[in-house]
Order: structure tokens, then sequence, then C-alpha cells
């Protein structure tokens, strides 16, 4: 039987660089499969549909609520945002890990249904260098730059229910501390009870 895939659920306020950090950790280390999410919100002008997300309608997203296709699903700033079901399970099930970069409402409802999930937590090294980052990033408008600010003050109390907490000060030593902790949870004696019977049958 294969074994089924871990979940890795990479999440923390808008800004901190969760999208940044998890195009560098993938460019690395391709083996893992990064959820494509749906969104109701407008495509940025580097933006593709099913590459970058899911574009939607209003009337679209609420049809995927109602017949259950969302593993979560949040309102963040104005638009929908959600994580589809089938595909995200197909992968785990055929042994493939996978990784959501989802906001904190997402992740604390993965984690009522995937306990065993890891939850890692993308800190920015300051509030100051949060708003330059967000401003920085220039698809915002000052609008929307001040509501995702007020949010990552809120958010950060949240640090606390993830397993782990990454300080995204330079992006290649998050990306290094990211893969050591799954390598970390790989080896961890309760993911690995069929060794047990394994190494004993190989004798
Ligand atoms: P998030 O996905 O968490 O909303 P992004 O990955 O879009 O955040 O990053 C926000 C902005 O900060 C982007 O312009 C990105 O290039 C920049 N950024 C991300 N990580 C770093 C870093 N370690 N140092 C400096 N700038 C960064
Ligand atoms: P952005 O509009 O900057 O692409 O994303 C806004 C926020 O939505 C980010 O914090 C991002 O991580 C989050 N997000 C993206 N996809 C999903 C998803 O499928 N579910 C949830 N809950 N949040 C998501």
């Amino acid at each position: 039987m294969t074994k089924k895939g871990l979940l890795i659920v990479i999440s923390g306020p808008s800004g901190a660089g969760k999208g940044t950090i998890c195009r560098h950790w993938l460019d690395k280390y391709p083996d893992f499969i990064l959820s494509i999410s749906a969104t109701t919100r407008k495509a940025r002008h580097n933006e593709r549909d099913g590459i970058n997300y899911f574009f939607k309608s209003h009337d679209e997203f609420i049809s995927m609520i109602e017949n259950n296709e969302f593993l979560e699903y949040a309102k963040v700033y104005d638009n929908y945002y959600g994580t589809p079901k089938k595909y995200v399970e197909d992968q785990l099930l055929s042994g493939k890990d996978v990784v959501l970069e989802i906001d904190i409402q997402g992740a604390l409802q993965v984690k009522k249904s995937f306990k065993e999930g890891i939850f890692i937590f993308i800190a920015p090294p300051s509030m100051d260098e949060l708003k330059k980052r967000i401003v920085g990033r220039g698809t915002e408008n000052p609008d929307m730059i001040a509501k995702r600010f007020k949010s990552a003050f809120e958010e950060l109390r949240y640090m606390e229910k993830y397993n782990y907490v990454v300080v995204n000060d330079i992006v290649e030593e998050a990306v290094e501390k990211i893969q050591a902790i799954v390598t970390a949870e790989k080896c961890r004696v309760d993911r690995n009870k069929e060794l047990y019977t394994m190494i004993q049958g190989g004798v």
C-alpha cells in the first residue's frame, strides 16, 4: 500500500512572504505539489487562470461551496478563497506531499480535519518590514494596504495555534528551515509505524 503524503500548511499574515517562500522552496525541492486555490479575486496583471489561482465568479464559488468541493474556504479581504478538496485528497492518497499556502482562518479550519498536517506560520521580521513589503509589492491600492496591515496585527496572535514559526528575514534561510521541518516530521516515529514490520521482514 502506498504511504499517504504529508499535508503542509504555509500560512501567516499577508505580505509576510508566504508566496515568495513557496515559490523558492518548490523551485529548489520540486517533489512537493502546490495546491491551486479558487478565488473570486480579480487576477493581477501577472497572474494566470489555473496557474496562480482558479479565478471564479461569485456565483461559481458559491455553487462550489454548496457542492462541498472545498477542503476549506474563507472570505479574506472581501474576496472568497478556497482549497479544492478532491485534488488535495487524491494527491495525498497517491503518496505526494501537498502544500497549501492559505490564510489563517483557512489553516485553522484545515487543522480541525487534518490533525496530522504540519502547520507552519510565516512571520515577518517586524511590522515595519511587513508594511514595506506590502507597499513594495505594488499590487494593492492604499485602502487595501491599510486593511491588510491592520489584519496582520491581529493575525500575529494566532501564531500559537501552529506547530512551527519561521521568520522570513532572508528567503533562502526561511526555505531551508521549512525543508528541515519537513525532513524532521518525516522521521517521526508515529509517521513510520510500518517500518518496524518492514525492517523485521527484511532480516
Ligand atoms: P504573502 O504571500 O505572504 O502575501 P509575498 O510573498 O507576496 O507575501 O511577499 C510580499 C512582498 O515582500 C513581495 O513584494 C516580496 O517580493 C517581498 N518579500 C518576500 N520575502 C521577502 C524577504 N525575505 N525580504 C525582502 N522582501 C521580501
Ligand atoms: P492574495 O490576494 O494576496 O493572493 O491572497 C490573499 C490571502 O489569501 C493570502 O493570505 C493567501 O495566503 C490567502 N489564500 C490564498 N488561497 C487561499 C485558500 O485557498 N484558502 C484560504 N483560506 N486562503 C487563501
